[in-house]
């Protein structure tokens, strides 16, 4: 599914992130930038050595915020690694937390020139965040941010799962109609 937001294009596929011929593809990181299971192990298996030798050098980032790497072996030049919040009962800033953790990686995509780039669904695997309410943050973010800041031209959403994928439509249908 694709929406036109402005001059670019949001599209929501499902499939495997490390895949993806984006400038950069968004890791779910956790602060300590050490890798982990879920898409983050998966980002760091096909990109090999250097995207976390890249990691110990920066040391690490709060929740919230996002740092960018190279993509190593991957097809996508850099890896913009972005830290969700744990959700814990969503009275924790962890709306607030998330929309930070995609604009922070927004924002790193445009300083480096980039026009496209790829996300997973942050948060929502180990990191506990339901995926409804997960996908509206995620993207009301980044329509927000497309329709106030010029330059990056393709934004797409991989998800890993049929039910993710339905969660992130009904999300866009209803933000975007
Ligand atoms: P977090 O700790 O931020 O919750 P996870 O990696 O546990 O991050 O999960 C985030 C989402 O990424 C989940 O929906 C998970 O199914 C998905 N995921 C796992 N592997 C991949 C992959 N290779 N490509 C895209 N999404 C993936």
């Amino acid at each position: 599914m694709d929406k036109k937001i402005d001059g670019a294009v949001i599209s929501l596929v499902r499939g495997d992130i490390t895949g993806e011929g984006t400038d950069a593809v968004v890791n779910a990181a956790n602060t300590r930038l050490a890798g982990g299971g879920g898409v983050d192990g998966a980002i760091h298996r096909a990109g090999g050595p250097a995207i976390m030798e890249e990691c110990r050098k920066i040391g690490g980032c709060p929740a919230g915020g996002a740092v960018i790497t190279t993509g190593g072996r991957l097809k996508a030049k850099y890896v913009i690694h972005a830290v969700g919040p744990i959700y814990k009962d969503g009275l924790h800033d962890e709306k607030e937390l998330l929309s930070s953790a995609y604009r922070a990686s927004l924002e790193l995509a445009l300083q480096k020139g980039l026009k496209s780039v790829s996300f997973p669904s942050i948060s929502t695997g180990a990191y506990g965040y339901p995926v409804g309410e997960a996908s509206e943050v995620a993207l009301k973010t980044v329509i927000d941010f497309l329709r106030s800041r010029k330059g990056l031209e393709a934004v797409r959403f991989v998800l890993f799962s049929d039910p993710d994928l339905e969660a992130y439509r009904k999300s866009l249908e209803k933000l975007a109609p």
